[in-house]
């Protein structure tokens, strides 16, 4: 069995990795030659839009999926009127556009900050009356790591916010002053089989995840669960997908959802009986999908910008390394690190160790 993949960056790479215990061979196709995933399977390289490249993965891949949603809307149509392609083109476009992602949330009644349409500055001071003050202003696609966006403090934000956008449509949301950050990844097979795993609370800095932590037996487990299935249902959705929460007063508000694997469910590599890598792969090709038990008290850490040294992070108990073969760039995640502990009070003093190393290479 033939898996394509569209990109070859780490997610690719940790797919790959999942599935090659399960038999499965890989195809990527990246614009990248040295991308880190290609040394795993077959690379592709080229533009994602090649035509004769495109042809080529969907003549040899039995199923394509993908490691990032902004892959052009047309080449998830192509791939899926020639193969199977999982999730859907369908749920690729909602998670593009964060106006049609929040209007999706509020017809399937999940909560988001109150938001609203900005396509001019007009557009923005008139919003801002009935969204009021401090809140966000973010492109409506090719946002990520937190890239795209703004906070308004007050008027005087509104053009200098504006201008840096050069004119890309936006959405304005409401800044939710937020008790944690959460996430839940849920997986969907294509017999519509479903699990969940224990909720993700995670810790960003300047719009970029640094520590996600397992959260067992958490308060808002049983909220989490229920939105998430009411999304995947209402896209029928096949694979992996994580849905990121603001938890305020004991209230889940969505955020986003990434219609992936994702960064904040690396901790299930070491912390889950079955990984979100080895889960997507048994959902898209209709294979029973394994326990989501937690193994311990787990989290990860990312490394950005730059390596911590092998020998110093081994030498911290339970701590497992991920480099990801990529050269260290400016802002650019390279390694994870995950530590799981019999305890709470021993994983706050491992992470406590990961994060100073962490931090010793970071340039963000
Ligand atoms: P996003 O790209 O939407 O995931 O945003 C990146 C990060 O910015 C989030 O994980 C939050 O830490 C922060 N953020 C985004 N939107 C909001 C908001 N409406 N209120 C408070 N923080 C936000």
């Amino acid at each position: 069995m033939k898996v394509g993949v569209l990109g070859a960056g780490q997610l690719a790479r940790m797919i790959a990795l999942a599935g090659i215990p399960l038999g499965l061979e890989f195809i990527f196709l990246d614009p990248s030659a040295d991308a880190c995933a290609n040394r795993l399977g077959e690379p592709l390289i080229g533009d994602y839009n090649d035509p004769i490249l495109l042809a080529q993965l969907a003549e040899r891949a039995d199923v394509v999926t993908y490691e990032f949603e902004n892959v052009p809307a047309e080449v998830a149509e192509f791939l899926a009127s020639h193969t199977q392609v999982h999730p859907s083109p369908k749920a690729l476009a909602v998670a593009q556009d964060r106006l049609v992602e929040k209007t999706f949330f509020h017809d399937i009644g999940i909560p988001t900050p109150d938001y609203a349409a900005v396509d001019s500055l007009e557009d923005l001071a008139q919003a801002m009356t009935d969204i009021g003050y401090p809140a966000v202003l973010k492109s409506r696609t090719q946002g990520y790591d937190g890239k795209g966006q703004s906070v308004l403090k007050s008027a005087n934000d509104l053009k200098p916010a504006w201008e840096l956008l050069q004119g890309v449509p936006a959405v304005v949301e409401a800044f939710v002053p937020f008790n944690r950050e959460v996430s839940i990844i849920a997986v969907r097979s294509v017999s519509g089989e479903i699990v969940f795993y224990p909720l993700s609370e995670n810790l960003h800095r300047g719009g970029i995840l640094r520590v996600s932590k397992c959260s067992t037996d958490d308060a808002m487990q049983q909220q989490a669960e229920s939105y998430v299935s009411r999304l995947l249902e209402a896209l029928d959705y096949v694979g992996v997908l994580a849905l990121e929460l603001f938890e305020i007063n004991g209230q889940l508000l969505v955020n986003e959802f990434a219609p992936r694997v994702h960064n904040s469910g690396h901790w299930t590599i070491e912390g889950a009986e079955t990984s979100q890598f080895e889960n997507h792969l048994r959902a898209i090709l209709d294979l029973p999908l394994g326990s989501t038990r937690a193994v311990g008290k787990s989290a990860m850490v990312n490394f950005i910008g730059g390596l911590p040294e092998t020998e110093e992070l081994l030498a911290i108990p339970h701590a497992h390394l991920h480099l990801y073969d990529k050269a260290p760039r400016k802002g650019r995640k390279v390694a994870h690190a995950t530590v799981r502990a019999e305890n709470a009070e021993q994983l706050s003093v491992l992470i406590q160790k990961l994060t100073a190393l962490a931090d010793q290479v970071d340039d963000s």
